[in-house]
């Protein structure tokens, strides 16, 4: 569809430009088959090369034909093999057409430069862009390419590059702001798009549908639902929702829901579109699959496949990450066999979602067979899923083979050693433990640095594993040590025997008062945010246990609503009770 947009968009600029100008006449080539063929989206990269000589063959090339032929290439698989074209590739084929059009003359016209500028970005070579469009003259430039090129940059991760452009930018309109909100999100910088976002609005522009999906995006990230529910009001406000075709963004807002950990606001979107499709459904059944209601998600898979959808790959995988989720080994294994029956074939993550499924059911023997029986060679990543399941229900056989091929695998990251370390040391094999740190020592391997984020006034405050750099930090230690006084009048037993030996803080050094990132970013939490409103906070790796009890503790004891977004999943603390029923 964009494509067609941009299409149209192209052709009414070539109308627009005189012939006198350079002689750029689309008149005799508009008849032509050869043009016609020329200007089909997708082909190969060689054989829209090869009509290109043909036509040259016949008559000399116009600018029309140089801007076919760029857009041609730009839409062709990048690295696709064209033997028929003397081996050209997809760059290679660039940069002759590139050639071609420098010795014709054609890049006089900003309409050719602007589809060189498009085939560059589209093959990720943003030098060669940014060097055509710094060599073209600024008054030969307009809109469309100061727009390409920001985007270019946005779409390939270089956040700086799109900004340098975006500041220079002569002449702004929604698509450059909204190219910039989405080069935030791609350099996952989340909360700089908010900030995008909100000059955008300042400078009086009307967010489209592209836009508010990015925004909304950037709010399931970081766990902002106030700024979420306002991208909701706003859409019912300009009647997105009566328009046909916006199940991309009611997905965008169940999926924003959820990750949020709303799950009434989720289903009430869900419950009000009109024609559903599958990724809204299978948006739906994994937002209630990691918000711990495993149960439902299963019966609203059931519900789907009553309707007459036809499930995908991405509904196998959620579907059985919800019976990991209710610990539902049978119907898991059902929904795994049954896949083949609605024509997915098993990929390497549904073996992997099987795997986990038998795994934290404490079936660690047989989730060992799924992943070395499977056709295809299993991730690290399933292993370390296997080995936390390993470590959860204290299984040292299995857990020591599966710890030291992770190992083997991914020797520079210390993760993996501490994970095999922990298990030795949970069952006093402190030779084997020590062993395993020296190891890691040896072969400086780095552990990933534990973060946790906390959004209040508009601004994210990060917090790393004993960090010490937040203006507030003596108020949060001083909370943390009469939150643990507290604490331990209702129960509360630091789990001394993981924390001691987990090699996790690398500030550690000894002192037990060095407290992981989640706690730092929770005491902050309860000093800043209202009472009323509850204390999100999203996490990089996964929490630890004796984080999650306290978690639980806190909840009760502060009466407060605590949501905590792990690499893994969501926990909803309250009351004293997390909703993934310490199932994690
Ligand atoms: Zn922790
Ligand atoms: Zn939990």
């Amino acid at each position: 569809m964009p494509a067609r947009r941009h299409r149209h968009r192209f052709l009414a600029a070539l109308v627009g430009l005189r012939p006198a100008a350079a002689g750029f006449s689309t008149a005799p080539s508009q008849g032509c088959p050869l043009h016609a063929a020329l200007a089909r989206r997708g082909a190969p990269a060689a054989a829209a090369f090869a009509l290109y000589s043909r036509i040259r063959a016949a008559a000399s090339p116009t600018p029309y034909t140089f801007s076919l032929l760029l857009a041609s290439l730009a839409s062709s698989s990048p690295r696709a093999p064209s033997p028929a074209a003397g081996g050209c590739d997809g760059l290679a084929a660039a940069g002759l057409a590139h050639a071609q059009a420098l010795k014709c003359g054609a890049l006089a016209h900003t309409v050719v430069t602007n589809c060189l500028l498009k085939l560059y970005c589209a093959l990720g070579l943003l030098p060669d862009a940014r060097r055509v469009f710094d060599t073209t003259g600024a008054a030969a430039l307009d809109a469309v390419s100061w727009n390409t090129i920001v985007s270019g940059y946005g779409k390939s991760g270089d956040l700086e590059a799109a900004r340098e452009l975006f500041v220079r930018m002569p002449d702004r309109s929604l698509v450059s702001w909204s190219a910039m909100v989405d080069a935030c999100i791609r350099a996952e910088q989340f909360s700089e798009a908010l900030r995008v976002f909100d000059r955008m609005m300042e400078e009086g522009f009307r967010p489209d549908a592209v836009v508010l999906v990015s925004m909304l995006k950037a709010c399931a990230h970081l766990g902002a639902v106030e700024r979420g529910r306002w991208v909701h009001r706003y859409l019912e406000a300009e009647g997105f929702g009566r328009r046909p075709g916006n199940v991309m963004l009611e997905t965008a807002l169940v999926d924003m829901y959820s990750k949020c950990g709303c799950m009434e606001e989720a289903w009430q979107v869900f419950d009000g579109v009109r024609s559903h499709d599958v990724v809204l459904w299978n948006a739906m059944i994994g937002g209630l699959a990691t918000n711990g209601h495993g149960k439902r998600a299963i019966e609203l898979f059931r519900r789907m496949l009553e309707k007459g959808f036809v499930p995908n790959e991405s509904t196998f995988v959620v579907v059985l990450c919800a019976c990991t989720h209710a610990g539902r080994v049978d119907e898991g294994k059902q929904v795994f066999r049954s896949m083949r029956d609605h024509g997915v074939e098993p990929r390497r993550e549904h073996y992997g979602c099987l795997a986990d499924l038998l795994g934290r059911a404490g079936l660690v023997e047989e989730a060992e067979a799924v992943l070395l029986d499977m056709p295809m060679e299993p991730h690290a990543s399933q292993w370390g899923s296997l080995m936390s399941s390993c470590l959860m229900h204290n299984n040292i056989v299995v857990g020591e083979r599966v710890g030291k091929k992770l190992i083997e695998l991914e020797p520079d990251d210390g993760g993996r050693y501490v994970v095999l370390f922990n298990l030795y040391a949970v069952n006093g094999l402190w030779e084997d433990a020590k062993a395993v740190r020296q190891m890691m020592e040896e072969r400086g391997a780095k552990k990933e640095t534990g973060l946790s984020f906390i959004e209040w006034n508009g601004l994210v405050h990060e917090f790393m594993s004993g960090d010490t750099r937040h203006p507030q930090t003596r108020m949060i230690y001083a909370l943390l040590e009469d939150m643990e006084r507290r604490l331990q009048l209702i129960g509360y037993v630091k789990d001394t025997s993981r924390v001691l030996i987990d090699m996790d803080d690398e500030e550690d050094k000894g002192s037990t008062l060095s407290y992981h990132s989640e706690r730092l970013a929770l005491a902050f939490g309860i000093l800043n945010i209202p009472h009323d409103m509850p204390i999100r906070i999203v996490k990089n790796l996964r929490v630890c246990r004796d984080c999650h009890v306290h978690a639980k503790l806190v909840s009760k004891l502060y009466q407060r609503e605590i949501i905590v977004r792990d690499r893994h999943r969501f926990h909803l603390f309250r009351d004293g009770v997390c909703s993934c029923n310490d199932y994690w």
